[in-house]
């Protein structure tokens, strides 16, 4: 399993230290089997990788700009964050597509640069409510899929971890039930055995996103195609977000 932890645009500099200490100690002191990614703010990726090296921790930043270096004011490109240590990187969040009006053709040229980087792109999809209630939900993300990580090669389709993160869940408090998260993860799963194979489908991860937290973690991690979360609110508290790792520790030790 793994547990990625996505911080957004919070903590100021002093509590980026301390969450990402308490975190590595946490860790350290657990030796989980589980892979846990942190991905906070680019201006504190030196500070997290400089404690990465020391602990079971990865580091990955949120974004990443769809262009090699040069003259694009405030962007940080793949190969910049190759060069500070940087190894993921979450692509296509639906704060990324609806802010930034981040196209799934966009999306695509970031996933492709974050390869080329040697950066394992953390690729989020999911549909709006309002896909749901008209009972789209399932072509949402189908044709996400095929606008975007269907078009690589299957050696490059394998460095994709997915991350299904349904809109309505996310910072909400509403989470998908755990049989409406089975339902989509057995989808996506089926998929990827159509387009490559059944093997590159059980291999894949997909993580589950959107108000997951310590209560509900465990019905979530418990289904067969969860393969762990994306954490956002839950991960900016050190206490919780180790918790989380706990419970994806015990499903994986039971399994
Ligand atoms: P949330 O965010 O856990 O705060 O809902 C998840 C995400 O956006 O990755």
């Amino acid at each position: 399993m793994i547990v990625a932890g996505n911080w957004k645009m919070n903590v100021d500099f002093s509590e980026a230290e301390d969450l990402i200490v308490e975190i590595a100690e946490g860790i350290e002191e657990k030796s989980p089997k589980v892979e846990v990614i942190v991905c906070p703010p680019y201006l504190y990726l030196e500070l997290a990788t400089d404690i990465e090296q020391e602990t079971n921790l990865f580091i990955g930043a949120q974004n990443l700009s769809q262009f090699e270096n040069g003259a694009y004011t405030g962007e940080i490109s793949a190969s910049l964050l190759q060069s500070m240590g940087v190894r993921f990187s979450i692509i296509g969040h639906s704060e990324r597509r609806k802010y930034f009006n981040e196209t799934d053709e966009i999306l695509l040229q970031k996933i492709n640069i974050a390869l080329k980087n040697e950066i394992m792109p953390i690729f989020c999809i999911g549909e709006v409510l309002e896909d749901r209630d008209a009972g789209k939900h399932f072509d949402i993300v189908k044709s996400q899929l095929e606008n975007t990580v269907f078009k690589l090669s299957k050696v490059d389709f394998e460095k994709i971890t997915l991350a299904y993160e349904p809109v309505w869940a996310i910072g909400t408090g509403v989470t998908a039930t755990k049989e409406q998260a089975q339902e989509m993860h057995a989808f996506i799963r089926n998929l990827i055995a159509e387009k490559y194979d059944p093997t590159t489908a059980d291999e894949c991860f997909i993580l589950y996103g959107g108000s997951c937290n310590a209560a509900n973690a465990h019905e979530l991690f418990s289904q067969t195609d969860v393969d762990g979360g994306l954490i956002g609110g839950a991960s900016l508290n050190a206490e919780e977000f180790l918790k989380i790792i706990d419970i994806a520790e015990s499903i994986t030790a039971n399994a």
